[in-house]
Formats: C-alpha cells, sequence, structure tokens
C-alpha cells in the first residue's frame, strides 16, 4: 500500500480541485492522500468528505513557506542579508479551521498581494507586456485567493513569452533571476509553531532545495530547526535522486526524525504524476502514530 503527503489543488498552484484529487488518488493506487497547499486550509474540507465518501484515508496538510535565514537577530537595517534557498514547512495532521493557520493564511495573502504587481512590474521593464489583472483573471478563472509564480509562468505561456513553466522560472521568476521579487515571510520557528497549534507535525518539505551542499553545515541547519521543533524531514520528492533521498534517510536517523514522502503534485501545472514517489503505507502509519493527540 502506497500514499502521497504532497499535494497541491486550485485552492492555491495546482491545477486539480480539492474534492476531484481523492479518485485521481485512487486510480494511482493509493490508500492515503495529504493536500498540503500553499499556506492555506481552504481546500482541505472539500477533499476530506471526497476522501471520505471513496474510503481513502486522508490527512489535512498545509506547505508554510519560510524565512530561511534562521539568524532571526533583527536587523532592519539589512534585510537582504544573504540566504541560502527554499524553505518550505509542511504540516500534517493539522485542524483545517485553526487560528494561528488562519493568520498565516491572512499574512501570506498580503504578502503575495504586495510582491506580485511588483514581479509585473519587473517583468514590464524587461520588455513583458502583461498586466497584473491578467494574472488575477488567470486565478479567478481557478477559484484561487494564493496567487503565486506558477500563475503569472501561466499568463507568460499564456502570451507567448515563454514555451513552460520551468523556461518561466529560469528567464524571469525563479531566484536571482531579473523578475524575482522576495515576499515577506514568517521565520522557520513561527511556521512550526503555527503547524503544532494546530495539532499537526512539521516536516522539512524537498530538504534539496534548501541549496546547502556541505553536509555538515546541512546537519547543523536541520539540527537548528529540530530545536525549533521540527518533526520530520521529507525524504521522497520528485526533486530528490535516489542517492540524495538516501542522504536525507540517514539524515533522519541520525536526528531522531520522523520522514515524509511525496509527489508535490500540481496537476498540469508540473509533469509529476499523483503517487509517482511510491511513498510506502509505513511512513503513513508512523506518522499517524507520532502525531500528537488532539486538544479540543
Ligand atoms: P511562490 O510561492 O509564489 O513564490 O511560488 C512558489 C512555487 O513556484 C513553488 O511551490 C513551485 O510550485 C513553483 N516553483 C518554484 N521554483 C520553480 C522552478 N524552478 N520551476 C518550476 N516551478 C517552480
Ligand atoms: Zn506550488
Ligand atoms: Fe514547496
Ligand atoms: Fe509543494
Amino acid at each position: 500500500m502506497f500514499c502521497d503527503l504532497h499535494t497541491h489543488s486550485t485552492a492555491s498552484d495546482g491545477t486539480v480541485r480539492p474534492e476531484l484529487l481523492p479518485q485521481l488518488a485512487i486510480d494511482a493506487g493509493l490508500s492515503a492522500i495529504a493536500l498540503t497547499d500553499h499556506d492555506t486550509t481552504a481546500g482541505l474540507p472539500a477533499c476530506a468528505a471526497a476522501c471520505k465518501a471513496l474510503g481513502i484515508d486522508f490527512v489535512p496538510g498545509i506547505e508554510i513557506s519560510a524565512d530561511p535565514l534562521l539568524d532571526t537577530s533583527p536587523d532592519p537595517a539589512n534585510d537582504d542579508r544573504p540566504r541560502v534557498g527554499t524553505l518550505h514547512i509542511l504540516g500534517l495532521f493539522v485542524r483545517h479551521d485553526d487560528a494561528e493557520l488562519a493568520h498565516v493564511h491572512d499574512r501570506m495573502l498580503d504578502s503575495r498581494l504586495q510582491r506580485n504587481p511588483l514581479i509585473v512590474e519587473r517583468l514590464n521593464a524587461l520588455g513583458v507586456n502583461i498586466t497584473y489583472d491578467d494574472v488575477l483573471a488567470l486565478a479567478s478563472d481557478e477559484g484561487t485567493e494564493i496567487i503565486g509564480r506558477p500563475h503569472i509562468a501561466q499568463v507568460l505561456i499564456q502570451k507567448g513569452y515563454v514555451q513552460n513553466i520551468k523556461e518561466a522560472f529560469t528567464k524571469y521568476l525563479g531566484q536571482g533571476k531579473p523578475a524575482y521579487v522576495r515576499k515577506d515571510l514568517f521565520t522557520a520557528a513561527q511556521a512550526i509553531d503555527a503547524i503544532h497549534h494546530a495539532g499537526g507535525l512539521a516536516s522539512l518539505a524537498h530538504p534539496v532545495q534548501l541549496k546547502i551542499a556541505d553536509s555538515d553545515a546541512l546537519y547543523r541547519y536541520v539540527a537548528t530547526l529540530k530545536s525549533l521543533g521540527l518533526d520530520a524531514i521529507e525524504v521522497r520528492h520528485p526533486d530528490h535522486t535516489p542517492d540524495v533521498a538516501a542522504s536525507f534517510q540517514q539524515l533522519a536517523q541520525r536526528l531522531n526524525l520522523l520522514t515524509t514522502g511525496g509527489s508535490d503534485f500540481h496537476g498540469k501545472r508540473k509533469d509529476i504524476p499523483l503517487g509517482s514517489q511510491h511513498v510506502p503505507w509505513s511512513v503513513y502509519d508512523a506518522l499517524r502514530s507520532a502525531r500528537p493527540a488532539p486538544q479540543y
């Protein structure tokens, strides 16, 4: 039996509606799925209901973007300190109506609404003729309020500026590329605390995206996250080669962390099928057993 513990729906930047994911999961031979949309729990009730109706296990989740800078000493004069890559924290078994997660949602929505027009401005300055209204129209068609760079990438495809999402990121939208604008983020501690407040387990998503090449430095970084309350790390992910996944499995053992895994399914927006990481049921079982008792 297999599970997939990292998926996105139209509640953020996936292209499949949350109530339609469970049937796809069954078609892919899965017995449990987590829905982990970026910074929102909006899709969870609909996905939960469909899982229940179809008889597969559901893990309510979220993926919170956090500031990879662990040195959080106040330094307002210099907010451009060098950062490692991307830090995303998955929350699994979260309550969808938790107040702290609602706060995460509200603040990240605000942060995206500030950043996205600035990205469009940069694109315009580069001679790329799209408008912020084009982006809003696409998001509105898809029924999401969590507008991310993949939506902007989609507009770039529609207008013929790039062939695909990957090209949009390598040419314009990725970190360090000419239209990249950093968004205001929570600290890792805040993201982990919010997930715990919601009764969930916190897992370091796709650790390879941290882009910490040195294994000792990575160990220290993840150990610091653990001291902040991190419960698990994601071992199986499409960005991890088998060797990389094996090294994260070892890291989890050394630090006594649980493991998670998933396809990071985004529907048509990424070329990765649901269930393609073949995450064994034992991974789900260990998480389920470790889950803190619900505090109602
Ligand atoms: P945002 O949260 O708006 O900054 O967008 C982040 C999302 O963009 C990620 O969750 C990925 O789905 C997608 N993304 C980030 N980098 C890339 C990339 N190089 N190629 C394709 N998609 C990417
Ligand atoms: Zn995404
Ligand atoms: Fe992510
Ligand atoms: Fe993701």
